[in-house]
């Protein structure tokens, strides 16, 4: 593979394209009129231009995309995360196509789309699961039955359902079948799926994931875990690895699951498998991610492991190089999510032009960014300027090591959640480990930041310029959850 075309944008096309140049494959970027500019573009060997700034009208092209990679001769398409990743009609096509696409194959990636297709084809392996139904819902009265006998509160799922959204939780019996009906229409009208299924709600949950790299001659390691509890709105913003809580033994148990899930679809690539690990430290499938992760960084740095590299590598049909008993854990990594949101106003998008923008450096730091200062912040696509990653010999020296790093980046003209995660970094209940996915609206509130709250018709404003600005697939799940869901955000954790 000489030539690889990276069909995606910012931050992530950036560092998959780093890495293709350490292995002296040359590079081809596709971008939209609002990326011009940016430095993915520049850093790529050649660009090309898809179309306007919507995603509908440039990032999702999967036609146009492929028709650039075989008029340039790109043998290998990387598709990041987000946009075409999940796409198995995609990657269908670019196999078709001749071009060999950087990322599983079509029938995994289709499975592990659907949530009730994923636990289906992982029954046959001993995995733990939530308790709750198996097929999609048909019979609302004997949905009830069931989640009465499961317990209140219940989760309703959309099996389609991705990057937080899709789900509602119903405390009571007297509320199912209004929450049934208001959960089926959202599923449609945001995935175009109608299927959706009850899960026992967990109460304390952890997420925590298991990264597995799986080679096309059936071998299949973990490459341990990453903690990702501190969500808002069921997305993620603080990571690390290893977790605080597992202990060596209940890792290599939830490892042997994820590399089982894996070996349960036939995967190859690098792909995450999801778990919810309760406050007994019992641990349960969610759901398989077929791609890079956005916090693949942190299982990078304890491992030595560059996951882009390791993706080529199997796509090119290569072995594994290295088998579980060679992986160990080294050291701790921490991940913040810096996005231009307003955490003083429920973390609405905070769009706008980069002012000022410095990043932290030292020893033990990684930023993963795809902005420069000056740049405008686009309106189109995901708000996260930044992943800002450390890495020391320990938790305690890797939080101490991400304040600092906090406290030297400097940004200018947006809202951004550095002043949250600063908050999040020095909270007895984050540094002691004993905290879970409702941290922020447990502990959380804006006067903690100590800046003053935006006006709200700004933000009504903004918000709405862009649900006008997303494709025809932006939708509002749930009322007290406003927020844009387009494709660029549907499958991104
Ligand atoms: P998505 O595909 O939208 O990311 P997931 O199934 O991975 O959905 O769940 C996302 C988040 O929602 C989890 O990290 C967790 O915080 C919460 N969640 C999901 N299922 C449950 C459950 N059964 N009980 C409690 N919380 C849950």
């Amino acid at each position: 593979m000489k030539k690889v075309l990276v069909a995606n944008r910012g931050e992530i096309a950036l560092r998959v394209m780093r890495s293709l140049r350490e292995m002296g494959i040359a590079t081809v970027a596709v971008y939209s009129d609002a990326d011009r500019l940016a430095p993915f573009v520049r850093y790529a060997d050649e660009a090309v231009r898809i179309g306007p700034p919507p995603s509908s009208e440039s990032y999702l092209r999967g036609d146009e995309i492929i028709r650039i990679a075989k008029e340039l001769g790109a043998e290998g398409i990387h598709p990041g995360y987000g946009f075409l990743s999940e796409n198995a009609g995609f990657a269908k096509m670019v196999r078709e196509a001749g071009i060999t696409f950087i990322g599983p194959g079509e029938e995994a990636i289709e499975t592990m789309g659907s949530k009730l297709a994923a636990k289906a084809a992982v029954k046959a392996y001993n995995i733990p699961m939530v308790p709750g139904v198996e097929d999609a819902i048909t019979d609302v009265a004997e949905a009830r039955k069931i989640a009465a006998e499961i317990g209140f509160p219940i989760l309703i799922k959309a099996s389609a359902g991705g990057g937080g959204k899709g789900m509602r939780i119903v405390e009571s019996i007297d509320e199912f079948e209004s929450q049934m009906d208001r959960a089926v229409s959202e599923a449609v009208s945001a995935f175009g799926d109608g299927a959706v299924f009850i899960e026992k709600y967990i109460g304390s949950p952890r997420h925590i994931e298991i990264q597995v790299l799986a080679d096309q001659h059936g071998n299949v390691v973990h490459l341990f875990e990453r903690e990702c509890s501190i969500q808002r709105r069921h997305q993620k913003v603080v990571e690390e690895a290893p977790s605080a809580v597992l202990t060596p033994e209940l890792r290599a148990k939830m490892g042997e699951s994820a590399c089982d899930v894996a070996r349960a679809c036939n995967y190859h690539g690098a792909g995450t498998v999801e778990f919810l690990v309760d406050e007994h430290l019992n641990y349960y499938f969610l759901e398989m991610n077929t791609r890079l992760q956005v916090e693949h960084p942190v299982s990078e740095l304890i491992t030595g492991i560059d996951l882009v590299k390791e993706q080529v590598h199997i796509a090119r049909g290569e072995k594994l190089s290295f088998g579980q008993d060679d992986l160990k854990i080294n050291g701790h990594a921490l991940e913040i999510r810096v996005y231009a949101e307003d955490p003083a106003n429920n973390f609405l998008p905070d769009i706008g032009t980069l002012h000022g923008y410095r990043k932290p450096e030292g020893p033990g730091i990684r930023v993963d960014d795809g902005f420069e200062e000056g740049m405008e912040i686009p309106i189109y696509y995901d708000p996260m300027i930044a992943k800002l990653i450390v890495y020391a010999e320990n938790r305690e020296a890797a939080i101490e090591k991400m304040k600092r790093a906090i406290a030297d980046y400097q940004i200018s003209g947006v809202a951004t959640t550095l002043g949250f995660c600063s908050f999040v970094m020095d909270h007895e209940a984050f540094r002691s480990g004993k905290f879970d996915t409702h941290f922020v609206q447990t502990y959380f509130t804006p006067d903690v930041l100590n800046v003053s709250k935006p006006h709200e018709e700004e933000a009504a404003v903004l918000m709405a310029a862009l649900l006008r600005n997303e494709s025809s697939a932006s939708i509002q799940t749930t009322a007290d959850q406003p927020i844009a869901v387009s494709n660029w955000r549907k499958n991104r954790s």
